[in-house]
């Protein structure tokens, strides 16, 4: 399956690429990045901008003479499809190509209905999404809970996902979508967006970041000097079943005991919270529970910060588990920056003030003094520009290979 630009000049989409992450803006810059002689870059850029990539940018800072001309990548030159495979929900997206988006839907859909009826109904709702709309579409970005084999893009024993193990997706939809599909884990996927919206270039290529995402499970995005660290076959950073110490004798939903999501996951949280409530331990998550019938990790959120003593206990144990953890892996990567995405982390101070105290009391003096430990602004937006940005990154990697 080609993209709409596979077409084009590889010298054209190298220059235009460089363009769009930033590395390169100036003729000055395009020409020391590739060795090309400035006459040529004038010509390749002069391409770019019949066909729509590029266009003027004004100008960079002079150093001396004329002020040379900037070019920025068109990101309204074409659309990305964006599925946020999640446990309970799909989210689906059209967006421009810098993960902007145009248009979003959000449909109540259990994972568990598995990878056939959900893809088939990600297909239909973005085709009515994009038929709306003008610009070309590119490419799709699919995000999947659980880890993804670097070498097929399909999903490899995923705990949560019943059916999903090594479902050919990028299969599946591209026939359906008609444009090349790329498949990621959500949380490397959240980073990849996370990592795009610091505000400079050179942040952008020296950030060493981990993304800690503890939502319904627990998972960690690695980010190496600009780089995604995804490991041998794509399992990095996937410490939601690492082993704690204490909890032999919880089941954990990979069938284990003692994994550190069976203890601070979403899913252990209101295990534990349904039975606080049952038991009358909490008033207010027995109210919660009394009033919708079901709990929510929100519930839990709103009691610790309304000062319910159940919902604190549950909060410190799961923050303790995780801080726990995560003093283990700041030791090992030293990122200057984590941060935490999730409903505990970004809607409870606590949470954070937790695990800070215990991360900066157990790791490493030299891997803590400059740490920053942030909750981030939104995972679902910076999951739906990483599905764009992973998306288009692979249609360039293709056209230009
Ligand atoms: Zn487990």
């Amino acid at each position: 399956m080609s993209s709409p630009i596979a077409a084009i000049d590889t010298d054209v989409l190298l220059t235009v690429n460089l363009i769009r992450t930033g590395r390169a803006i100036t003729r000055q810059q395009l020409a020391r990045m590739t060795g090309m002689s400035r006459n040529t870059i004038s010509s390749l850029i002069n391409t770019a901008i019949d066909a729509g990539l590029i266009a003027p940018d004004g100008s960079a800072p002079s150093t001396g003479g004329r002020a040379p001309a900037t070019w920025r990548f068109r990101q309204e030159a074409g659309l990305v499809l964006a599925v946020g495979v999640h446990t309970s929900t799909l989210r689906l997206a059209v967006t421009d190509l810098a993960g902007q988006p145009v248009e979003r839907r959000t449909l109540d859909w259990p994972i568990t209905r598995g990878p056939e009826a959900t893809l088939t109904r990600a297909a239909e709702e973005l085709q009515d999404m994009t038929r709306r709309h003008e610009p070309p579409v590119w490419a799709a970005g699919v995000s999947l809970p659980g880890p993804i084999n670097q070498e097929t893009g399909r999903p490899s024993s995923p705990p949560i996902m019943p059916g999903w193990d090594d479902f050919d997706v990028v299969g599946t939809l591209e026939p359906a979508l008609g444009v090349p599909v790329a498949t990621g884990n959500d949380v490397n996927i959240m980073l990849l967006g996370y990592a795009s919206t610091l505000p400079d270039q050179g942040r952008r290529e020296s950030a060493n970041i981990l993304y800690l995402q503890v939502g319904t499970g627990i998972g960690v995005g690695i980010m190496s000097n600009g780089h995604l660290h995804l490991g041998a076959a794509g399992a990095a950073g996937d410490i939601g079943h690492v082993q704690v110490s204490g909890t032999d004798s919880v089941i954990c939903r990979c069938g284990r005991t003692g994994c550190l999501e069976a203890v601070a996951g979403g899913w252990a949280l209101l295990r534990d919270a349904h039975r606080a409530a049952v038991e009358g331990l909490s008033p207010h998550l027995k109210e919660c529970l009394d009033r919708r019938g079901e709990l929510t990790v929100e519930d839990i959120v709103t009691g610790v910060n309304a000062g319910d003593t159940e919902c604190v206990t549950l909060m410190v144990r799961s923050a303790t588990a995780v801080g726990d953890a995560l003093a283990m892996v700041v030791s090992f990567f030293n990122p200057g920056r984590v941060v935490l995405a999730g409903p505990m982390p970004q809607g409870c101070p606590m949470f954070l003030d937790v695990i800070r105290r215990i991360v900066y009391e157990r790791a490493l003096s030299l891997a803590t003094t400059d740490l920053e430990i942030l909750p981030a602004g939104s995972g679902l937006d910076d999951e739906l520009r990483g599905c764009a940005l992973l998306a288009v990154n692979s249609v360039f990697t293709a056209a230009t290979a």
